[in-house]
């Protein structure tokens, strides 16, 4: 099922966070930014609202669908204010440099264009909603910031949106989806959860849950049963890797039967960093999808 809204994601983080001691630092981390999140109300414009009315997000289904494209590329930038996220952007980057991240100088640095307005945050806004990596990684160069980051910085604003839009949709594509992409904001993730032999992704910006085939590399499309590769666990049953031989990328699989702790939804990623150490480290030579 897709996430809890951003009042409950806090309280789930509060009730996993002693069965994770060695995740403490980052579950504080992610809890401070949604609580960031859950006290900018004032992001939802009115067309945020009207496009999560049941017609649009019926109407918006529909087109996605058809086309077997993402929700998103159907959105207009313009419903989204830019402001909001300009100043979501900056309270997060005070959380991050708080929080003692490594590239404190190159955050503060950014931090201080934002203030001078030295970033369009419409453009921001559009190179989100358009999907365009190559704004970000032309600001991360800029500011020395990692591209991810960088992303990370401007999109979290808008995740409750497609959060919410991802609830709203998710039992109408979850079983028929079959895509290798999320098919509410398009982006391709690397976790999944196993349920009854089915591997469902789940996206780690909006949350859906989406079923692919069990041999298909969301990475680049290989289907070949042959060329994939399945790293499991001895002593953690409840997690396994799966790969692509042809593109030696990997996602991160919780077999939910398994499972021996709970993994709320929203928290697949951070607490299976693990298993990125392992699959990228010098045994498997892994990529990330
Ligand atoms: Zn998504
Ligand atoms: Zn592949």
């Amino acid at each position: 099922m897709a996430r809890s809204n951003i009042r409950q994601q806090i309280q789930e983080v509060d009730q996993v966070v002693q069965e994770y001691p060695e995740y403490l630092d980052l579950l504080l981390l992610h809890k401070s930014i949604l609580e960031i999140l859950s006290t900018t109300g004032t992001l939802q414009t009115r067309a945020m609202k009207e496009a999560l009315s049941d017609e649009s997000v019926n109407t918006l289904l529909k087109r996605a669908v058809e086309s077997k494209r993402p929700i998103i590329i159907f959105l207009d930038a313009r419903i989204f204010d830019p402001d909001g996220v300009l100043s979501v952007a900056k309270k997060v980057i005070e959380r991050l440099i708080e929080g003692g991240s490594e590239a404190i100088s190159e955050l503060e640095g950014l931090l201080r264009a934002l203030g001078q307005d030295e970033v369009d945050a419409q453009k921001a806004v559009d190179a989100i909603i358009r999907g365009d990596t190559s704004w970000f990684k032309h600001l991360s160069e800029m500011y020395k910031v990692e591209p991810s980051l960088m992303l990370f910085i401007f999109d979290v604003s808008l995740r409750p949106f497609f959060e919410e839009l991802a609830r709203r949709v998710e039992k109408d594509i979850m079983e028929t989806w079959w895509e290798p992409f999320c098919p509410v904001c398009g982006r391709v993730s690397a976790v999944a959860r196993m349920k009854q032999r089915k591997r469902y992704m789940v996206c780690t910006y909006c949350g859906v849950q989406y079923l692919v085939d069990l041999f298909l590399c969301v990475n680049c499309n290989n289907k070949d049963p042959t060329t994939m590769g399945f790293i499991s666990f001895e002593a953690s049953p409840g997690y396994e890797l799966n790969y692509c031989e042809k593109c030696r990328h990997y996602i991160k699989v919780l077999h939910e039967d398994r499972l021996k702790g709970k993994i709320p939804q929203g928290l697949e990623d951070l607490l299976t960093r693990e298993l990125d150490i392992i699959a990228e480290g010098p045994e498997f030579n892994l990529k990330r999808v």
